[in-house]
């Protein structure tokens, strides 16, 4: 049976992130991957947005890693020469939001997001002229990335330190045998010292084949989908929008990907819980991306709140992405979880749940907090 120092389940971004983390500490890596390519996941259906670190409560996960991952990612773009902008972000709001306002504003400070500014509508209104609002927040550290470019430097700089990726190699279970653990990938059978569980959407079902990992410590997974319009046209703001948050999500809004394209959503639409088959074959396949016309009527009246010029007709369906959610609907956001030995008990293993949003800001602070744990 041949054996291996780490196996990293999952290709994304957040997988190939600790694949290099630990590449470079001196571990031998090996990333399975069971679709052809990488970072076909969750990891290529998102904004591609370097969040600041302002919504979540303070002292989470979710709060020290992306503030931690949003400056490492800022440097490693330089560094690795990634397309990426800082395209700075615009909070706004009309006046009876004002309260929620001023509470994300202390949230984002407490944070460590230390250059965020209260600005009033006419300020905000020099700043992005078609922009309509009572007040709003300027996030100048908010950017964007391309993802594509950062998952194929990160995967560059594994493999130039040892590590090895196996596509269409689907992980299917594992046992505790010899104090190892021997997993079986294809009816082959590898042994590995750590296995790490970075399967996004499928996390929950993966770590459900893995012997005698209590059931304590799978959680039980939601999934929310998030379509996006796209504006057919020149945009024309040039930094991201955002309205406040709504439950679930962080409201309908306006980025830009790399190429000046500008987008709004992603909305939030929870699905159905996948059926045993699907948590089998594996959850990417199992969702349906397709973005309905019909929703883009919700799309032109959230956007006009805050854009009342938005033209009619001016929206065309786009794509869309699923959230692995440790929470529900009407349930306050669950934070990231990371779970190593000392939760869970079973040495050599460690699991990632719930990694939604800012996962892709994150990614390089999760890479660290995983090579702590060893
Ligand atoms: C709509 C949307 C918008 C978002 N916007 C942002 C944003 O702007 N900024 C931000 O910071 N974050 C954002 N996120 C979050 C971010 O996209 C995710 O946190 C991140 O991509 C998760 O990466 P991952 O590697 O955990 O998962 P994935 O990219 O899903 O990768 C998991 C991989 O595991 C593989 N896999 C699964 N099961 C197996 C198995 N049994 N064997 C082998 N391989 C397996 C899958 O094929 C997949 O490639 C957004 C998310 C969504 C859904």
């Amino acid at each position: 049976m041949d054996r291996v120092d780490v196996l990293v389940i999952g290709a994304g971004v957040i997988g190939l992130a600790i694949a290099r983390e630990l590449a470079q500490a001196g571990r031998e890596v090996v990333i399975l991957e069971g679709q052809s390519a990488i970072g076909t996941g969750t990891s290529s259906r998102n904004s591609g947005v370097i969040h600041a670190g302002i919504y979540y409560p303070t002292g989470s996960n979710k709060a020290r890693w992306c503030v931690e991952g949003r400056h490492l990612l800022y440097a490693y773009a330089k560094q690795r020469n990634l397309t990426h902008r800082r395209t700075e972000k615009l909070i706004v709001a009309a006046a009876p939001e004002s309260g929620r306002l001023e509470q994300l504003f202390q949230t984002g400070r407490a944070n460590g997001v230390d250059d965020l500014t209260m600005i009033s509508g006419e300020k905000a209104q020099s700043m992005e002229p078609q922009l309509h609002c009572d007040l709003a927040i300027h996030s100048p550290s908010t950017g964007i990335i391309d993802v594509h470019d950062l998952m194929l430097a990160l995967l560059g700089d594994a493999q130039a330190h040892g590590a090895t990726l196996a596509l269409q190699s689907r992980f299917d279970c594992s046992v505790w045998a010899n104090g190892r653990w021997e997993c079986e990938i294809l009816g082959q059978k590898v042994a590995c010292d750590w296995l790490i569980n970075a399967a996004g959407l499928d996390a929950a079902a993966v770590a459900g084949r893995i012997e005698g990992l209590g059931v304590q410590h799978i959680p039980k997974m939601f999934f929310a989908k998030g379509s996006y319009a796209r504006l057919q046209g020149r945009s024309p703001f040039s930094r991201l929008i955002y309205p406040v948050p709504v439950p679930g999500g962080l409201g309908t809004h306006l980025t830009l990907d790399c190429g000046g394209q500008a987008q709004f959503g992603p909305n939030v639409r929870w699905l159905d819980t996948p059926s045993v088959q699907q948590m089998k074959t594996g959850l990417i396949e199992a969702f349906d991306y397709a973005v309905n016309a019909d929703e883009l009527k919700d799309f032109e009246r959230d956007v006009r709140h805050w854009w009342p010029g938005l033209p009619k007709g001016a929206l065309t369906p786009g794509y869309s992405g699923v959230r692995p959610k440790l929470s529900g609907p009407g349930e306050p956001a669950a934070d990231f979880m990371l779970q190593g030995p000392s939760v869970h008990g079973r040495p050599g293993l460690i699991n990632l749940f719930g990694f939604e949003s800012p996962g892709l800001t994150s990614c390089l602070a999760i890479g660290r907090a995983v090579r702590e744990i060893f």
